[in-house]
């Protein structure tokens, strides 16, 4: 085929842009190798899926779908800003957190300015930074030996902060490696920040996190007009196919992430079942319970096998396999068990393993086994 002329035509972010790499698809992998029943540990899902009174607020909506949704999602607006005993104002919903971190990139990045984030820290940052033409400047990851292996090092991502500084991307904890950060630490970069630098506390697993030094970064909203805190309903709460995160920030800088928002970039059955879902507390407890017991179960298992884990506060862990990772990823397919390749990271040796049910980590670490001593 011939090489279109436009090609060149595209602006340099996107020129150089490699897109992003989702997990495997069950279908997609049943299809290819025809299996059937195979798991997918792959994509951070929640493996209870969402609370039955988001199923029924999702079925309900099915007759309302001619509708445009509520552009301004008051509704779920205002249960989030009552949850988190916020303003309506200082939430902007997206089409998954994603959606906001585009948002981010778009109000505050262009060429010629920078946005700071860590090695290993999750591949949107880089993306959404590079298709917006601006430059990372990427802080080296701490060491594998460290408390916080290939966690962020905040004094490494400090020193990079500069005059050109728009944006600073943090994820706490940080997917795919699991290192998270306390509320001290985090504090005392965040205040170390100058006020025209944005900081962007990505909390898409806090839910999961049961540490006492672990910090909800909404309650510093009030002391910190520079900080943003991304959060989303794709991971604990389970609506990762229908779409939905939000940012929490102050309400000008609300007001900034509105004007690029895309009107309608919440669906209808999506604001439906996030309510929901918000309400349901119990669902949320029942998940952080399973995941706490599964975590233990992967890498007390993986441990058995002889594979090194990291310590992990997500729904996931990330395991060393030497020169293993990618023959055990292929092995695992035929299997019938999606996981994670995370060499786009950098990390060749490395898999990630999303926390399934105690049947299906069994399934994982026997299937494992099994590739192990063949
Ligand atoms: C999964 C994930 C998200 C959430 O993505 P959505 O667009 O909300 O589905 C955001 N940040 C991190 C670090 C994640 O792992």
């Amino acid at each position: 085929m011939s090489h279109p002329e436009f090609l060149k035509l595209a602006v340099p972010g996107v020129r150089g842009l490699t897109p992003y790499v989702p997990g495997k698809p069950i279908e997609e992998l049943e299809r290819e190798l025809g299996l059937s029943n195979s798991i997918k540990l792959a994509s951070n899902e929640n493996p209870l899926g969402p609370p039955a009174s988001a199923l029924a607020a999702i079925r309900a909506s099915a007759s309302d779908v001619a509708l445009y949704p509520d552009g301004s999602a008051y509704q779920l607006r205002s249960a989030l800003a009552e949850a988190l005993s916020l303003r309506p104002e200082a939430i902007t919903l997206g089409n998954g957190s994603c959606d906001v971190l585009v948002m981010l990139a778009e109000t505050f990045l262009a060429p010629g300015v920078e946005a700071v984030f860590s090695q290993y820290a999750f591949v949107l940052y880089a993306l959404v930074t590079q298709a917006a033409g601006a430059t990372a400047r990427v802080a080296p990851a701490r060491p594998r030996s460290d408390s916080q292996p290939l966690g962020h090092d905040l004094s490494a991502m400090r020193s990079l902060v500069g005059p050109a500084t728009r944006l600073v991307f943090i994820a706490n904890p940080n997917n795919p490696t699991g290192s998270w950060l306390t509320a001290s630490e985090l504090r005392d970069f965040v205040s170390s920040l100058p006020q025209e630098v944005i900081v962007v506390v990505d909390e898409a697993y806090c839910e999961y996190v049961e540490d006492t030094d672990y910090p909800d970064c909404s309650r510093w909203l009030a002391e910190f007009p520079n900080l943003v805190v991304t959060r989303t309903f794709s991971k604990i709460h389970a609506l990762a196919g229908l779409r939905v995160g939000y940012a929490l920030s102050h309400p000008a800088l609300a007001e900034l992430l509105n004007r690029v928002r895309q009107p309608f970039n919440v669906s209808l059955p999506a604001q439906r079942a996030a309510l929901a879902s918000l309400r349901d507390r119990n669902h949320v407890t029942r998940s952080r319970e399973v995941n706490r017991a599964g975590l233990r179960q992967l890498a007390e298992g993986l441990d058995r096998l002889g594979l090194t884990t990291f310590p992990s506060r997500g729904n996931f862990l990330l395991v060393a396999c030497g020169d293993q990772a990618g023959h055990y990823y292929e092995q695992l397919l035929r299997a019938g068990i999606i996981v994670r390749p995370v060499a786009n990271y950098g990390l060749q040796d490395c898999l990630r393993i999303t926390v399934g049910l105690p049947e299906q980590n069994e399934q994982l670490l026997a299937s494992l086994s099994d590739i192990m001593s063949r």
